[in-house]
């Protein structure tokens, strides 16, 4: 029988105790030293521009018709980006922005980045360039009251128009072109135009898109969503918005119903604003950066509320041709009437707006 030393034993038992005291020591000294840097992790993630770039960068390759949209997108400063991470467009909207799914998720958080205004070049630009609008690109129904028949063009009309144009030399571009120009001074084409079309009425897809590609013109399409969603038969589909925007036409939101948004509530706003451009995005895969007032409605908060929602830009129904790098929120155009011959067109073109 083996007997044990009582010293022997209780160095056994002071050298377990101390083990025991240094593990938790060590243990300890690690948890304490972690959650810092685990703060300083979730707040690196949080306010890095990088970081938030890097995660959108992986969210776009994982998307499983990974292919990079708009590689025309300057990469924004660090600046810009920061500033956008820093400052959540939920300013206006609380949690509504950020609510969904997963998968929403990370499409929107790829959009998200390639939405961030690129930073003005410090220069303050001032530009004539018309930015023509549309309505109805075809006969009006038998019958139609003053309203409609000046919000409809014929299709024959809106070729000559285009021809006309081709003659002359002008040259389409679209609101991403012109923005970039203001902002940064990127190069435009001589004589350019801005052709945009309000509302996504159905002979958007089927008579003005196929003479803007004979013509080889852009155009600007202002679609409000909830015919589309509803499968109004009178009103573009996802499909045609689709085939449209991967043939190069540029899509901006025009609302979810065309309401005025003068005077409504953030829940109101949410969905007209903020729902309507991720709707699109989510079909064209593509960021949406520009907004049409409804029927030309809008005050200070509205335009406060499109600027926080992300857009960079916004057209009004206020006439004129003179755009500077200061009201890219309130853009003026030059509405072309129907029942308008060339004679009426060339004079708003050269009008002295
Ligand atoms: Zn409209």
């Amino acid at each position: 029988m083996t007997r044990v030393n009582p010293c022997v034993e209780q160095t056994r038992g002071a050298v377990v105790r101390g083990l025991l005291l240094l593990i938790a020591f060590l243990l300890a000294v690690t948890w304490v030293d972690s959650e810092p840097a685990l703060a300083r992790q979730v707040h690196q993630a949080s306010v890095s521009a990088r970081a938030v770039a890097g995660v959108a960068e992986q969210a776009i390759d994982k998307r499983p018709d990974a292919k990079r949209e708009s590689p025309d997108v300057p990469s924004p400063t660090p600046g810009a980006t920061a500033e956008a991470a820093e400052t959540p467009l939920a300013d206006l909207f609380g949690q509504m922005f950020s609510a969904p799914d997963e998968s929403g998720q990370s499409v929107k958080l790829a959009l998200a980045a390639e939405n961030v205004l690129p930073t003005p070049d410090g220069r303050s630009r001032q530009m004539r360039i018309p930015i023509l609008m549309y309505h109805y690109i075809s006969d009006p129904p038998r019958g139609a009251d003053m309203v409609r028949r000046d919000l409809s063009l014929a299709g024959s009309d809106f070729e000559v128009q285009l021809r006309y144009l081709a003659s002359e030399g002008y040259h389409s571009v679209s609101l991403y072109d012109l923005l970039m120009h203001l902002q940064r001074g990127a190069a435009l084409p001589e004589k350019p135009i801005a052709l945009t079309f309000d509302d996504g009425y159905k002979d958007a897809f089927t008579v003005a898109f196929p003479l803007l590609q004979k013509y080889g013109f852009k155009g600007t399409f202002f679609i409000f969503t909830k015919p589309i969603i509803e499968e109004n038969r009178d009103y573009l589909s996802w499909r045609d918005v689709e085939l449209m925007s991967a043939a190069g036409m540029e899509f901006g939101s025009h609302s979810y119903s065309h309401p005025d948004l003068r005077g409504r509530s953030p829940e109101f706003m949410a969905r007209e604003i903020v729902k309507s451009k991720e709707d699109i995005e989510a079909h064209i895969r593509r960021p949406v950066r520009f907004f049409c007032y409804p029927s030309g409605s809008y005050d200070r908060k509205v335009v406060k509320a499109i600027k926080s929602a992300g857009y960079w830009a916004a057209v009004t129904t206020q006439q004129g041709v003179e755009h500077t790098t200061n009201d890219l929120l309130e853009l003026s155009r030059i509405r072309v009437h129907g029942e308008s011959g060339l004679e009426r067109f060339d004079a708003l073109l050269n009008l002295n707006w």
